[in-house]
């Protein structure tokens, strides 16, 4: 069971969580930092780079004064007080060594870490007063990324295992999300949104019956609800759907979270922790009826076209020109061909100049930023007429830039400048659902 930012947002919040975690089955509970306070911290490692530690050292005493107020709501024994007022004080005095360090991509990541750190034990300080027992898995004994920064689950699964066997009985665990060791050891991350990617990776390496992913709202919705106003809950979807949705900007999930929930064929559930009662998502291997389900967006998208009449007739050219993407290790997630040009879409713009010099070598290269993906996904049989017909007659009045089809037949993506994609999925929300 994970839960997210605001489902430990608050004591109210915490305390409501023992509810929904206390029922003797056995289980790993994964946490995320309360919310906001990763943010805090990234807005901390900003200051710190810039070596503006009157900045970083206020922003610190800032978010420890909230630590502070939580801890003296949460607790009602002197002696839960006393531990909750010493761990913010051990974690906040290593934060403040910063202030007089050298500060570099290692120190930012240590940084990061704090937020599910503290959730973790602040968390299990209020189980221990409650009289409910429970053991805090260090998540960075048995979380491991491999050379690649993905997760290396023969590792995770040996240790995590190992880790168990040390509690014989217990049955209440609970673990960090979002922070892991890389493959020299250090403290590294699983990115933004990365406890919902811990949950996938520590139920599939138990083999969990089931992975419940607890928010703030009741599953995957068919549109994204921070830019329409009207949307409604899925209450089945695949994992390849749920993947896409993911992967194309359904914020509610880490971008690659469902892939091991996926391998080892566990259900994941989407629940709400301001309304538990509500059905929810669940996501599985079964098959779903055939139809638009869902429409997400994903931004900061870079997409870079290459014209050149060595392509006309040849073959070789497209492997020369994925080959530099790999080189610099740029996913590619949009392409699109014609007899004379390629177009690919990027969302990682670090090697951009180097990449387009690369590119430049094979013809004409044109670059475009500031797009959004809008990908439109769900069971769309190559067979079957009438699906990209319905999209494009709902978006006749948007200017799109690319096209994707065909690829799979769970999803259909489009390219737009990102200033219409408000317009896009609002158009879509009444085309395609009947939502206006
Ligand atoms: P948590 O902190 O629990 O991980 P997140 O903020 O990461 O929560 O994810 C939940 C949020 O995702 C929702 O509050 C909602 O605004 C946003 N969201 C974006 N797209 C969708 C979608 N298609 N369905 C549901 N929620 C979505
Ligand atoms: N706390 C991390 C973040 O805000 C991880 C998570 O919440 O999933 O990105
Ligand atoms: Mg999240």
């Amino acid at each position: 069971m994970k839960f997210g930012g605001t489902s430990v947002g608050s004591p109210q919040r915490m305390n409501a969580l023992i509810d929904l975690i206390n029922d003797c089955e056995p289980k790993i509970v994964v946490l995320s930092a309360m919310s906001g306070t990763t943010n805090a911290l990234a807005e901390i490692s900003q200051a710190l780079y810039q070596k503006d530690n009157e900045k970083a050292g206020s922003l610190i005493v800032d978010l420890e004064e909230k630590y502070k107020k939580v801890i003296a709501e949460l607790y009602f024994t002197e002696q839960s007080l006393l531990k909750g007022r010493e761990l913010i004080s051990t974690h906040f005095d290593y934060l403040k060594s910063f202030t007089r360090d050298l500060f570099t991509i290692n120190e930012e990541r240590a940084v990061l870490a704090q937020g599910e750190l503290i959730s973790t034990a602040l968390f299990q300080f209020l189980l221990d007063e409650k009289g409910i027992p429970s053991i805090l898995l260090p998540a960075l004994n048995f979380m491991r990324l491999n050379e690649n920064a993905e997760p290396d689950m023969a590792f995770i699964t040996k240790n995590l295992k190992l880790e168990l066997t040390k509690y014989p009985g217990s049955e209440l665990f609970i673990t960090q999300g979002y922070i892991s060791r890389n493959d020299f050891g250090e403290i590294d991350n699983l990115k933004r949104g990365g406890s919902d990617y811990t949950a996938t990776i520590v139920g599939a390496a138990i083999g969990a019956d089931e992975i419940q992913i607890w928010t703030d709202i009741d599953g995957m919705h068919n549109n994204d609800p921070r830019v329409v106003n009207k949307t409604y809950p899925i209450a089945k979807l695949t994992f390849d759907e749920a993947a896409e949705l993911a992967y194309f900007g359904a914020k509610i999930l880490h971008p690659t979270c469902i892939l091991p929930a996926k391998d080892q064929n566990i259900p994941v559930r989407l629940l709400n922790t301001l309304q538990p009662e509500a059905t929810g998502t669940l996501i599985s291997s079964e098959n779903q009826a055939e139809g638009f389900r869902a429409v997400a967006a994903k931004d900061g998208i870079t997409a870079i076209n290459i014209k050149s009449g060595r392509m006309l007739m040849a073959y070789g050219f497209l492997r020369a020109v994925f080959e530099v993407f790999e080189r610099y290790r740029k996913p590619i997630d949009m392409i699109t061909t014609s007899e004379v040009a390629v177009s690919v879409t990027i969302d990682n713009t670090d090697e951009l100049a180097n990449i387009v010099e690369e590119l430049n070598e094979f013809g004409t290269v044109k670059v475009d930023t500031d797009l959004s993906i809008v990908s439109i996904v769900g069971l769309f049989p190559a067979a079957k007429p009438g699906y990209a017909g319905a999209i494009f007659d709902t978006l006749r009045n948007i200017p799109v830039r690319m096209i994707s089809y065909g690829g799979s037949e769970n999803n259909i993506s489009i390219l737009v400048d990102t200033k219409l994609k408000k317009q896009t999925l609002m158009e879509l929300n009444k085309g395609l659902f009947n939502l206006e």
